[in-house]
């Protein structure tokens, strides 16, 4: 039995639908960009160059009360992470945005909304997922790093934003295939 990590947004909460939501109803008038052109992780450095008018206004919408309540699903996940832990031993490792005060809460209120509880109770919230121990770490996020070697290995979950790293990708529709090589 595997221990993996599982990030929440970007693989479970839908951070970037969630944004353009915010987005779109904070700029009416102005295009979000594409799913597929989005090349940056953090949507300010890309947006802040096609709109630089926008790009403090743009930072702050991650630091608003209900963004990160508000995300919505990515397709698949309840169902993904469930199988998941049919045989391994799974835990949602999450980074909070420390200047944003409502997000730490939040996390768990959308844990609660759209997971079982007992993923509330399987829930890391850590500034650093360096110091968590596991054999895998499913996280979006390109460039990982904290105080630790760490001792997981992670797996990308893809997203074109993260496209030019050289590691293993995932997406809940292709759990078949990683369970059968993490087993
Ligand atoms: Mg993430």
């Amino acid at each position: 039995m595997k221990r993996i990590l599982v990030d929440q947004d970007g693989v479970l909460a839908n951070y970037e639908a969630g944004f353009e939501f915010w987005f779109r109803g904070l700029f009416p008038g102005y295009d979000v960009i594409p799913y597929e052109q989005r090349n940056t992780f953090y949507q300010e450095d890309q947006y802040g160059i096609i709109y630089p008018e926008l790009k403090e206004r743009i930072e702050a919408i991650p630091r608003l009360n209900g963004f990160y309540a508000s995300l919505p699903l990515i397709r698949g996940a309840v169902e993904g992470i469930e199988k998941l832990a049919e045989s391994n031993d799974v835990w949602i490792c999450t980074s909070p945005k420390v200047d944003n005060p409502y997000c730490a809460s939040e996390k768990f209120e959308w844990i609660r909304r759209f997971l079982r509880e007992k993923w509330v109770r399987r829930t890391i919230i850590t500034k650093d997922k360096t110091v968590v121990k596991g054999d895998y770490l499913i996280d979006d996020k390109p460039n990982i790093q904290g105080e630790y070697v760490p001792e997981w290995e992670q797996i990308v979950y893809d997203h074109p934003y993260n496209r030019g790293i050289e590691k293993k990708r995932f997406t809940w529709d292709k759990i078949d295939d990683f369970l059968r090589w993490v087993n």
